[in-house]
């Protein structure tokens, strides 16, 4: 039994379903309600919830703080490798995305330099990630990056292509903490459409992804949907139910979700499920009020503004100051390939500044390794 077998119990029609004459007395319901289910969240997504997103943000910022206290935990991306052999339609990277920029894997020294240099502006919590590329980046590739990382950092995580449990326990052994994994969408159909080739086509072994990092003993797991891929109301049902299943199958492991929105793709693919602003306050409310005990993130790839309105309201995380170029903090030039234009330019002070206007304490240092032991 994995979470593939729940998900085939909630196929599309179902988890529609679930919105069916949701009415504002359930909304109201579910917003005063401690444990919410299924149907809670999705009338809590729901337009009928749009009238009440203030007393949605109140329960929000309560849980958040409950939880979290009055911090923004601060990471940086670190890119070293854009080589991929996978066709994802909606990513620069793609290997036919027509993007002609230079492709690199960064040497070990690089890989050091780029650490270096982010220690520098103050980090101790970095994101390795690479494409989908194994024969040219294997699993030992990646793990001696997370080795060189942990030389220079007290929290080291990695968003790579899925790999087996034997791969997550080496990658551990090098001083691994977590896994970010993103399923895109959890609609089977749209899936494979978007992924027409590469490793990544197998959507059974992706979704289990997250369960055999677990395993392995991965300490962090960070899932989500690419909002603006699928209808977001049942993408973000599928993540909940995926977040609650993996806080009850990997307690070991704290569950965090991100919320990446599509916004620059390659010239070839078009955003068919465009989402606003709006909706993704009202979906990062809802997700606060279905899971309060799982972290959010909230990357560059959104505005300034819009991340500084958003921040109180249940995000924990934040990177800052990102480049997502191979060797984008000192060692390559502008003309490699970047996976998506970066929309906060902020530097790391600029948005450490505006932690703090908020009332906020930015914390650098990763404490959970020190809890766990
Ligand atoms: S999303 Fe990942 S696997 Fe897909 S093309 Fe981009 S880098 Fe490669």
């Amino acid at each position: 039994m994995s979470f593939v077998d729940e998900l085939d119990a909630w196929p599309r029609e179902r988890v529609a379903a679930l919105y069916d004459n949701v009415t504002e007395t359930e909304v109201l319901s579910a917003i005063g309600r401690e444990e919410r289910t299924l149907r809670d969240l999705a009338a809590l997504l729901s337009p009928a919830a749009r009238p009440h997103l203030e007393r949605m943000a109140r329960e929000a910022q309560r849980l958040t703080r409950w939880h979290f206290g009055r911090t923004i935990g601060l990471y940086a991306p670190i890119y070293f490798s854009n080589l991929c052999a996978a066709d994802c339609l909606y990513c620069g990277f793609a290997v036919c995305s027509g993007v002609k920029d230079e492709r690199v894997t960064l040497t070990d020294d690089q890989i050091e330099a780029e650490c270096t240099a982010l220690k520098n502006m103050g980090y101790d919590s970095v994101l390795l990630l690479t494409g989908e590329a194994p024969k040219v980046v294997p699993p030992a590739h990646i793990a001696r990056a997370v080795a060189i990382s942990r030389r220079h950092f007290s929290s080291v995580s990695v968003e790579v292509y899925s790999m087996d449990e034997a791969d997550y326990t080496l990658l551990c052994e090098s001083g691994l903490e977590g896994v970010t994994l993103y399923q895109e969408t959890y609609d089977r159909e749209l899936y494979s459409e978007v992924h027409p080739r590469g490793l990544k086509r197998d959507y059974a072994y992706r979704v289990d992804t997250l369960e055999r990092a677990g395993k392995a003993g991965v300490r962090k797991l960070t899932l989500g949907a690419l909002l603006g891929l699928f209808d977001w109301r049942l993408d973000l049902i599928w993540t909940a139910m995926h977040a609650r299943y993996l806080q009850k199958h990997c307690w070991r492991s704290s569950v965090a979700v991100s919320f990446p929105r599509l916004r620059h793709t390659p010239p070839r693919f078009r955003v068919d499920f465009p989402m606003s602003d709006a909706e993704l306050v009202q979906a990062i409310l809802a997700m606060r009020l279905f899971l309060p005990e799982a972290g959010f993130n909230l990357s560059t790839r959104e505005c300034g503004d819009f991340r500084d309105r958003v921040m109180s309201l249940g995000i924990t995380s934040m990177s800052a100051g990102s480049s997502t170029r191979p060797g984008g903090y000192v060692t390559k030039g502008e003309e490699v390939l970047e996976q998506f234009e970066v929309e906060d330019t902020r530097s790391p002070e600029e948005v450490v500044a505006m932690i703090r206007r908020a009332g906020y304490d930015p914390v650098w240092k990763d404490f959970d390794r020190a809890f766990h032991g």
